[in-house]
């Protein structure tokens, strides 16, 4: 039946279907080959083998022979060829390197777009004219993508005259995105190796014992130097709790109490083993932040034993040193005293010039008497020597220390007075050390208040601990110097002459705070005066103190 339509015969229709079907399979097998590239390079996380993966991929799926993946190298602005396949000369162990920007391929990173070129033989725009002997007689470029940026190019040519069909070329598009994400991958996977590696390279290196904990407190990690430390060999011990790990016992045990500690980031403590070793050990908690909401994460414990056997052994013949050398000076001066006072009162009282001469010795026979006390003092306590604790109530002590002073106040008409509660929770102290930390707060309280001043030592609880302030209406200090005052030998500047002290009273309070586990604070205002602190902890928590 002839209807004057044209219907195409069942011969042309099955010619187009078959077209049709042809053309189909040819994109299934193109998306096929795209996504086997995609899936081949993205497992390979070694970066040469990924880049060799993509070209033989590449040139499985275009129909030209050789094709080349260059890099972009951020540092020197330069493409570097890194792989090349089916190319003549070699151009990838000394890499062919074009400035960004220059020459094809630096087109096609500078203007992010695809180069599809022919015959490149006398080509002028090429940048290395070495190239122009791989005789290329069509080329195609295209930039490969990585977070958002172009981080390379895939090239692929052929020696004889092609045409890159418009599928072609979207495929070349596809493959180097796909590769350009898997390269970036594995590039990363490169960077964070060798970080990895460096850093296990500096742990395992480190003089000082490193061991790490995972977050039950399972040891994770230890170096060659933490390793003596362990009764067994490190392959046992990993995975095994650090408190009941086969460590000398008092070690572990320091280590137990330090890990009970939740509050702080680190804790010290320093333990001599029964070889005489001494070791100082940081405790730190091992913190990151959370990738998903930048919390903090408790992630396990580090510790970092030091042999600190050697600074023992100075700082003990440091301090006898010192003390011997305190004792022989400490004689002789006693003697000159002696026959000053002898001289001073053998001499004509009316003479006055002699008098004074006398009393300039004398004056500083006393200080260099000062000094050395001082500085035995501070080496005492430093040393720990004798240092004994006991529970103390302080109201008896504080009054009696006050009693001790009085004279010295008295002597410039100040007044002080006493404020305590009726109750103050007891504390943990060495009673002679903590006498002379007050007994040296109230002494510059007088020695830096005009006569006539008024003093007030002063103490109470709070959850921090207990606090002893003394507090002056005197001079005040400068605010540019209360950051140095417990430094040793530090004055403040434009301190009268005539107001004596060694520069040592401050440094020895804040040894004996820290003796105690507690520190020391000032407040001061220049012209109106000063309250100097001494924080030490409560014997018990204030709740259980009633
Ligand atoms: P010094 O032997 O000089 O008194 P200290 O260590 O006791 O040494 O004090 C250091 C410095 O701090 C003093 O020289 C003085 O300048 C300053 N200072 C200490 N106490 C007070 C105070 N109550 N008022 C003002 N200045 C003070």
């Amino acid at each position: 039946m002839d209807n004057g339509l044209h219907t195409p015969d069942n011969q042309t229709l099955l010619q187009q279907n078959r077209l049709l079907t042809e053309e189909i399979q040819r994109r299934v097998s193109q998306l096929a080959a795209i996504n086997t590239v995609a899936a081949t390079v993205s497992q390979v996380l070694d970066l040469d083998m990924a880049l060799q993966t993509a070209l033989d991929a590449v040139l499985g799926i275009i129909g030209v022979e050789a094709a080349g993946i260059s890099l972009v190298d951020e540092k020197s602005g330069e493409l570097v060829l890194r792989a090349q396949r089916g190319w003549k000369l070699d151009f990838v162990s000394k890499p062919m390197r074009i400035k960004l920007g220059e020459g094809l391929s630096g087109e096609v990173v500078a203007h992010n777009k695809v180069i599809v070129t022919g015959d490149l033989t006398d080509d002028q725009r090429l940048a290395v004219p070495a190239f122009s002997q791989e005789r290329v007689q069509a080329m195609a470029m295209a930039p490969m993508h990585a977070r958002g940026r172009v981080i390379g190019v895939l090239s692929v040519m052929s020696h004889s005259p092609y045409h890159f069909s418009d599928e072609e070329i979207d495929v070349l598009k596809a493959i180097a995105d796909q590769v350009g994400v898997a390269l970036d991958n594995a590039r990363l996977y490169e960077e964070t190796r060798s970080q990895q590696e460096r850093l296990s390279a500096v742990i395992h290196s480190a003089a000082d014992a490193i061991i790490a904990t995972d977050d039950r407190g399972c040891i994770s990690l230890l170096n060659d130097a933490a390793k003596p430390f362990f009764e067994e060999s490190s392959d046992q011990i990993i995975g095994m709790p650090l408190q009941h790990a086969p460590l000398h016992p008092i070690l572990r045990d320091g280590l137990k109490r330090a890990m009970q500690n939740q509050d702080q980031t680190s804790s010290f403590f320093d333990v001599t083993l029964d070889d005489g070793r001494t070791l100082a050990a940081v405790v730190s908690h091992l913190r990151r932040a959370s990738q998903v909401d930048q919390a903090d994460i408790q992630d396990g414990w580090v510790v970092v034993l030091q042999d600190v056997s050697h600074l023992k052994a100075a700082e003990r013949s440091r301090i006898s040193f010192i003390q011997t050398a305190a004792h022989d000076l400490r004689n002789p001066l006693g003697v000159t005293l002696s026959a000053l006072v002898m001289l001073r009162e053998a001499i004509d009282p009316s003479d006055a010039s002699m008098q004074e001469v006398i009393e300039i010795a004398v004056a500083s026979i006393n200080r260099i008497h000062d000094l050395i006390d001082d500085l035995l003092n501070l080496e005492h306590i430093e040393s720990g020597v004798g240092f004994q604790t006991e529970t103390v109530d302080l109201s008896p002590l504080l009054a009696d220390t006050l009693t001790e002073m009085s004279p010295t106040m008295q002597r410039k008409n100040q007044s002080y007075n006493l404020n305590i509660p009726a109750e103050l929770p007891p504390v943990t102290a060495d009673v002679r050390w903590l006498r002379r930390a007050v007994v040296n707060y109230l002494s510059n309280a007088s020695k830096y208040t005009q006569p006539g001043g008024h003093i007030t030592l002063h103490a109470y609880a709070q959850d921090d601990g207990l606090h002893i302030e003394v507090q002056d209406n005197g001079q005040g200090i400068p605010p540019e110097a209360q950051g140095r005052l417990f430094e040793r030998f530090y004055r403040v500047p434009g301190t009268k002459e005539e107001i004596k002290g060694t520069g040592l009273g401050l440094a020895i309070v804040k040894s004996i705070a820290e003796a105690h586990g507690g520190h020391v604070y000032v407040r001061s205002t220049p012209e109106q005066g000063s309250t100097f602190g001494i924080t030490l902890p409560l014997a018990m928590p204030i709740s259980e103190n009633g």
